[in-house]
């Protein structure tokens, strides 16, 4: 990269106080909704600026597995006023998204504070006061877009600090070669477990066995997807779930002898009653499934020393365990006591709407192709400030 995004570091920065901060923008977090509502609020010439905890733009980018590629193709992926670099894959790479949200905050010249955690927000005079890590700032307006997969959930199983394999979370999962040839087990049949598992079972590991409470809704990657996705958003969840189905049973079979029968409840259902998107796999995960180098086994009830319980009462000696069972929010600490969220702890106000007077989130609606979803919540929340500021 040839100029640095206009960011301060934790050494050279000021500590920040302004007691009359009310005519502040400011946006939490420096990943893609965070940095496309900061560049929204620019092109309305509106100032806003960016606090990230990292000490990079674009972290949870940075930590994810080395052979992610975006499920959601390049051009339903994009930020507002801005394309992937020539050459990048119809697919992006984790790197090469890294790359892209670089360049975004330089293009942009956005005015990010590495180093700065939000650990509070009440209400002030006339706005909000926000306690960082770096000190209290007031502002009037505040986007927090601190991402819906925040804190890595690892469930509480029985046993689970006896068993002497290795547990992680998928979080924290790089490489197949991390976990060696063994007896892998994960656990969660979404994006992300379901490419585990291929990914282990193309390592050549011994066993890979995919251990599934609730079976998946499931797409296959393509190019396209989100924009059928986005047209059968707008009719009714019932219509839209058989019409998926169809299309599921067309690219897909009927994998109920491997362990994954279609699921009762419809993708656009359970998306609209539990927030939880369709797994999107590609093709030869599916096959996995089908030469059975991938097993679809029962959920987990608990652990031993060397072996995984499962429901069905099946025990299961396992080398490693990946546990790739999801995020939560994170966000009670910051403003549980604002009554802003829901009993799942997600914000209640959506699309960019205010939860209260100056107060938005952006980035809690799980949506297939969620990166080009999260741009048009920018566009709307920045025109709403930029018309309360001016009126
Ligand atoms: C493994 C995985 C793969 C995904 N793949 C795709 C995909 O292919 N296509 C797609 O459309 N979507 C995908 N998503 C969903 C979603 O688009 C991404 O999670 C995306 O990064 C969300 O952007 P965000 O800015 O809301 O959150 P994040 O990218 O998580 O960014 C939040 C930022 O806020 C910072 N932060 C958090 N708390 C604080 C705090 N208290 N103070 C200061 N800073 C804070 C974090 O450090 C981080 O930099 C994927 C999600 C996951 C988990």
């Amino acid at each position: 990269m040839s100029a640095a995004p206009t960011t301060t570091s934790r050494n050279e920065r000021q500590p920040i106080h302004d007691n009359n901060g009310n005519g502040r923008v400011v946006v939490v977090g420096a990943g893609p909704a965070g940095l496309a509502s900061a560049a929204e609020l620019v092109r309305r010439g509106i100032r806003a600026t960016v606090l990230e905890q990292a000490t990079e733009v674009g972290w949870s980018w940075r930590g994810r597995y080395d052979g992610l590629r975006l499920n959601s193709s390049r051009p339903f992926s994009k930020l507002p006023g801005a394309r992937f670099r020539r050459g990048t894959g119809i697919f992006p790479s984790r790197d090469e998204m890294v790359g892209y949200l670089e360049e975004y905050a330089v293009r942009h010249q956005l005015e990010v504070r590495l180093g700065t955690r939000l650990e509070r927000i009440d209400r002030g005079h006339g706005g909000w006061l926000l306690r960082t890590s770096s000190g209290e700032i007031s502002a009037g307006q505040v986007i927090v877009a601190s991402g819906y997969a925040h804190t890595p959930f690892l469930p509480d199983w029985p046993g689970r600090d006896r068993f002497k394999g290795q547990l992680l979370h998928s979080a924290a999962y790089r490489n197949a070669q991390s976990l060696g040839q063994g007896d892998l087990m994960v656990v969660g049949a979404g994006c992300s477990g379901m490419e585990i598992a291929n990914e282990l079972a193309r390592n050549g590991a011994r066993r890979v066995r995919l251990s599934v409470r609730t079976p998946p809704n499931m797409l296959v990657r393509s190019p396209i997807g989100p924009l059928f996705a986005r047209a059968i958003l707008k009719l009714p969840p019932a219509k839209g779930d058989r019409l998926i189905n169809a299309i599921r049973r067309k690219e897909i079979g009927d994998l109920t002898e491997y362990g994954l029968p279609e699921p009762e409840e419809g993708v656009f259902s359970r998306l609209k009653r539990l927030g939880v998107a369709p797994a999107i796999v590609d093709k030869e995960t599916i096959q996995a499934i089908k030469d059975r180098r991938i097993e679809i086994v029962a959920g987990v009830e608990s652990f031993d020393r060397t072996a995984v319980k499962l429901v069905d009462g099946t025990r299961i000696e396992a080398d490693a365990v990946v546990a790739a069972t999801g995020y939560r929010c994170g966000l009670e600490p910051i403003v549980g006591h604002l009554g802003a969220l829901d009993q799942r702890g997600v914000p209640r106000a959506r699309h960019g709407e205010a939860a209260a007077p100056g107060l938005r989130f952006i980035g809690f609606v799980p949506r297939p192709a969620q990166l080009g979803y999260i741009g048009g919540e920018a566009k709307r929340a920045a025109t709403a400030i930029a018309e309360e500021m001016s009126g």
